[in-house]
């Protein structure tokens, strides 16, 4: 095949991802086999979970599409929120619901999502290929800060997560995929990622300290682990801190 030259423009954000080598936004290459524009943003270093929208001349296309002399694409970033039930050009089959994979980079988000109720899976050690199969099986959305897995073909939605702290991570994860609120706070064992359930307080006074027994009348427990939960302190911290970096959590979120 002969080779060709086509144009490409990287829009916001996404230029932060290009490799060292192709550092300018704005490139002409030349490329000599018939390769997507998926294939070809993914070589340059941009994950295709990152990519919202890709025009061809103006017009919107697909991942699949193959360039051809002088074409010129513009490859625009998500624009927050991203609602995985709803159908893109890019991602025309939606999920019914939201649920996370978390990788061990980004590992302390777990316990975070949980505790405003999301359902967030977090298999420590595992391997990119294990990752991968999880979240396409289980329709996860992977959160990640490994650029490499993030451009695996199964993950189809995923995010490169920029916040290294993690209440800021929680709050990024949540303002990009628009779960604004209400939470269902402290409702999902931090263990087991399942919901749990009231239990009355009378039959498990003998695994009570002295002051939980005085002070605390609402107990949960979790239907696998069995652990207690209620909430105290703790939780308020959480909520705290949660409030400090700009997480909406109102009076009537919490239990
Ligand atoms: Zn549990």
């Amino acid at each position: 095949m002969e080779s060709f030259v086509l144009h490409i423009v990287f829009h916001g954000e996404l230029s932060w991802f290009l490799s060292r080598r192709n550092l300018e936004p704005e490139l002409s290459l030349v490329r000599d086999r018939r390769a997507s524009i998926k294939d070809i943003f993914e070589s340059l270093g941009v994950p295709h979970t990152e990519v919202g929208q890709i025009l061809c001349e103006g017009t919107p296309v697909d991942f699949h599409r193959i360039p051809t002399q002088d074409s010129r694409f513009d490859i625009h970033p998500v624009a927050p929120p991203l609602d995985v039930t709803c159908p893109t050009l890019l991602r025309p089959d939606p999920w019914k619901s939201v649920r996370f994979l978390v990788d061990d980079n980004v590992s302390r988000l777990t316990g975070l999502l949980r505790s405003v109720g999301l359902d967030a899976k977090h298999i420590k050690g595992a391997a990119d290929t294990d990752l991968a199969d999880i979240a396409e099986a289980q329709r996860r959305i992977l959160l990640s800060r490994d650029i490499e897995l993030l451009k695996r073909k199964k993950i189809l939605f995923g995010r490169f997560i920029r916040a290294t702290q993690p209440y800021l991570q929680l709050k990024e994860v949540l303002t990009f995929f628009g779960l604004e609120g209400p939470y269902a706070l402290f409702s999902r064992c931090f263990l087991c990622n399942i919901p749990i359930r009231p239990i009355p307080k009378a039959t498990v006074l003998h695994r009570l300290k002295p002051e939980t027994r005085q002070y605390v009348d609402t107990l949960y427990t979790c239907p696998s682990c069995q652990k207690l939960f209620w909430h105290g302190p703790h939780c308020k911290a959480m909520l705290s801190r949660m409030a400090e970096v700009g997480i909406n959590i109102t009076p009537h979120n919490v239990a």
